[in-house]
């Protein structure tokens, strides 16, 4: 089957901005979104052509090679640019690009809108990481932090040209604004960035006081970042644009969020599953009862002990584990009884548990009687 062009796919013109195409983008992506169809296949279908094709043109070289190559420009990694395979971009682990652009999408549009800026030009500023670590309760339920970066913003005062007030950076007069140089070696032409003004084709005569010419600032910034539900240990979110920001305007970096999620006192967490030991007293494992445990989603629940439980014994509480990324679906939670011997009896207790012993009649501990019976054998056994 063809592929769907996309351009029709986000139902825009060729000609659509660059804003056209996130909004068009945002609008199918809302409606499309799985979170709002759970279980329906084909809206995951549909929101995934969407998402390849936004990727695709919201990046500046890529929509240009996908005009000028159309589908074919990506198929088999031989795309312009394309270093390996596929759409080529950053690594996220395993995860596959699609993953992290969502993310991208959700975090980029809170925060005020990311920019990715348009190819490696000089000065682009560093990428950020930040860790941050969640407890498992707000993984769960996800959860929005305020975050405080240190990092470069752009200055104020001359609105990052790093150009003093009432004056404009002036065209770089060594490459003539091109940002390149070329030399001729022999029969080869050489081209490399220009030196002078580092490949921006601007420079500055009278530096900004506030930046020193640099256009940028270190400062704290401040950020709202949503942690979706069920997110894992080991997730790595990309703000884009929110990293350091460029020298003298160039376009800023990324900031990487790397979430840790913190060990719980009482829950292990295995992916979407959730296990924890409870003790349970001898003597409700002997006669039965109930026992109350409590939920990652802050409640209770029962579970029936029947008689004769052992340690060891796994009890399972449907969806009532964590949440899972991007669903409404909940895993499971295991509940695993350890059995807790009594201590510190006073006279009375003992003499009841003698007389306890005392009033028992064979078979009331199969396993220890079974296994009693089998060293006797081997003991027999040795004698011959
Ligand atoms: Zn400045
Ligand atoms: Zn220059």
């Amino acid at each position: 089957m063809a592929k769907q062009d996309y351009y029709e796919l986000l139902g825009v013109a060729k000609t659509a901005s660059a804003d056209e195409l996130k909004k068009a983008y945002r609008k199918l992506a809302m409606q499309y979104h799985p979170d709002r169809n759970p279980g329906d296949a084909e809206a995951e279908h549909k929101f995934k052509e969407i998402s390849e094709a936004y990727d695709v043109l919201k990046d500046e070289q890529k929509r240009a090679a996908y005009d000028r190559f159309g589908h074919g420009a990506f198929e088999n990694g031989r795309g312009p640019g394309g270093a390996g395979g596929g759409f080529g971009g950053f690594d996220f682990g395993g995860g596959g690009g699609g993953f992290a652009d969502i993310f991208d999408e959700m975090f980029g549009e809170f925060m005020g809108g990311g920019r990715r800026g348009g190819g490696a030009a000089s000065g682009r500023g560093q990428d950020l990481r930040f860790n941050l670590e969640i407890s498992l309760e707000d993984a769960f339920k996800g959860t929005q932090s305020t975050i405080k970066v240190p990092t470069s913003v752009a200055c104020d005062t001359c609105n990052g040209s790093g150009a003093a007030a009432g004056t404009q950076p002036i065209t770089c007069p060594t490459c003539a604004g091109h940002g390149k140089v070329r030399s001729q070696q022999g029969f080869f032409t050489i081209e490399r960035t220009c030196p002078a003004c580092h490949g921006a084709g601007k420079v500055i005569k009278d530096a900004c006081k506030s930046c020193g010419g640099a256009g940028r600032l270190r400062k704290e910034k401040t950020l709202q970042v949503n942690i979706p539900a069920g997110v894992e240990d080991g997730t790595r979110i990309r703000l884009a644009g929110e990293g350091e920001a460029g020298l003298r305007g160039a376009p800023p970096g990324d900031l990487y969020i790397f979430l840790a999620v913190e060990p719980h006192p009482l829950f292990q967490r295995e992916g979407p599953n959730i296990h924890c030991r409870v003790p349970i007293p001898m003597v409700t494992a002997a006669l039965g009862g109930t026992v109350e445990v409590p939920t990652i989603d802050g409640s209770r629940a029962k579970i029936t002990v029947p008689p004769g439980t052992q340690s060891g014994h796994q009890f399972r509480l449907k969806s009532k584990g964590m949440s899972v990324l991007r669903s409404t679906q909940r895993g499971d939670m295991y509940i695993q009884a350890v059995v807790e011997t009594p201590v510190n009896l006073n006279k009375r207790q003992q003499e009841l548990l003698r007389e306890f012993e005392k009033a028992g009649e064979k078979g009331s501990h199969p396993q220890s009687e079974g296994f009693f019976a089998k060293v006797k054998e081997l003991w027999e056994d040795l004698k011959e």
